[in-house]
């Protein structure tokens, strides 16, 4: 009302003008707190031609990574429903340890030599034959082995944006890959997503009016939500790509973790015209310690991208690269994935059963039907930051909402990982959790 007077327009004008900006995603209207704008003051002025270039110093003054709060390091005595890492129980230590004394002892010279900067070619050749079942169809020429996805993100970053150029991304989304992007001063625009997935037709809009150059998604599992992109989305994203030439980074750390039926293949196994670049971490499902992940791209695409690779880091250790090699070149890799969705499906169901019994009324949660992690949505007035700060005293962690988004923060929102801590560790962290809620939240 007072925006109406002060503009001189009606009241009914102005909650129009705010319904056609919601629709273009660029106000975000929060229940009994107000509206808020998606795009970043600091952002609008930069997509005006005629202001100064971006200030990298005033930027990077309050630059705090988010992903730190993931606490992707062991910390003995904490509860951490805040990693989404693998039980190191559920993960083939043993195996490797020994593959890795063997290779060792019969060719030592491997730790006198560099890798191709590429990656080893006879791990390119393994990936692309476990890409397969996926329908991603690559040749080991079309792969580059990166020191984790994290690195395969930050080399299409630095690579294809600077300061001022366009970044789509899902709202919420993973904390790691805002860092990287606003780490490159990019102007960052959100998404929401739905039960189906990133909701395409505020895509659509926004990619009209804006030109991005890269939309960033998590299609399958998504985190922090747990949300799979229905196969129509994922055919639209794409269309959507093609119709205004710009690249989609799918990032597929965990589509093998599915509780229920296969979920839709990746985009990139639909994309003919080589838009998308397609990251697979192996860290969630083999060996965090040995950082090692998979790019697919095709084209000049690639090419930048190995040459980024190149100037990064000249490719890397071969000694991690090959200590994997005979397990994924072994049947070994699918009973291992099968043993982690059996594994992993019991935790998830035990952390349903303890919230459904323990948590106060008004938390809902999203039934995440594979991945690591449940998104767990609070009353508006909660902050979990602040919840966080209690749970810690309880030396349990979770995932704070609001550091997934990447402009409008939601304070009221957290990410439980049920896949790090064993069964026992679980009982007792949610139950504890729930103490907290329920003295914090009154019935
Ligand atoms: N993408 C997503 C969605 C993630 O959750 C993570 C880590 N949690 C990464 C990328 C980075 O993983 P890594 O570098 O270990 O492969």
């Amino acid at each position: 009302r007072e925006l109406s007077k002060e503009l001189e327009v009606s009241f009914v004008t102005v909650v129009k003008a705010y319904k056609e900006l919601e629709k273009e995603n660029l106000v975000t209207s929060i229940q009994g707190k107000g509206t808020f704008v998606n795009i970043e003051e600091s952002d609008i002025r930069k997509t005006e031609k005629d202001e100064p270039a971006f200030d990298w110093q005033l930027s990077l003054q309050d630059y705090v990574p988010r992903a730190q709060f993931s606490r992707f390091h062991h910390v003995p005595g904490e509860i951490q429903l805040s990693s989404s890492m693998i039980d190191p129980g559920l993960l083939p230590n043993r195996y490797l340890e020994q593959e890795i004394h063997k290779m060792l002892s019969e060719n030592p010279r491997i730790l006198s030599q560099y890798s191709e900067i590429q990656g080893d070619y006879k791990l390119r050749v393994a990936m692309s034959q476990y890409l397969k079942q996926f329908e991603v169809s690559t040749t080991p020429d079309n792969l580059l082995i990166t020191n984790g996805s994290q690195q395969g993100l930050d080399l299409v970053a630095r690579t294809f944006i600077g300061p001022g150029d366009v970044v789509v991304m899902e709202s919420p989304t993973y904390p790691g890959a805002i860092d990287i992007f606003r780490g490159r001063g990019a102007t960052i625009l959100t998404v929401p997503i739905d039960k189906e997935g990133m909701k395409v037709d505020i895509l659509q809009n926004l990619c009209d009016k804006y030109k991005p150059k890269i939309i960033y998604t998590i299609p399958t599992f998504h985190n922090p939500t747990g949300t799979v992109m229905s196969h129509k989305r994922r055919r639209q994203l794409l269309e959507i790509a093609k119709s205004i030439q710009c690249i989609i980074v799918e990032d597929d750390p965990w589509c093998e973790i599915y509780f229920d039926k296969k979920p839709p293949t990746p985009i990139k196994s639909m994309d003919y015209y080589g838009h998308v670049i397609y990251l697979k971490g192996l860290s969630k499902t083999l060996a965090p310690s040995c950082r090692i992940g998979i790019l697919s791209a095709s084209g000049s695409i690639f090419n930048r991208l190995l040459a980024a690779k190149s100037n990064a880091d000249l490719g890397s250790p071969l000694l991690t690269q090959k200590s994997l090699l005979p397990f994924v070149t072994s049947k070994k890799m699918i009973e291992h994935m099968k043993k982690l969705r059996t594994a992993l499906k019991v935790r998830r169901d035990l952390v349903l059963d303890l919230l459904s019994h323990y948590a106060p009324e008004g938390i809902s949660w999203i039934l995440p039907i594979g991945g690591l992690n449940i998104w767990l949505s609070l009353p508006t007035w909660v902050d979990t930051n602040q919840l966080l700060i209690e749970a810690k005293k309880n030396n349990i962690t979770f995932l704070p909402g609001s550091a997934c988004y990447p402009v409008v923060q939601e304070n009221h929102h957290m990410r439980l990982s049920f896949s790090y801590m064993n069964e026992q560790q679980l009982q007792q962290g949610i139950r504890t959790l729930c103490n907290i809620l329920n003295s914090e939240i009154p019935s």
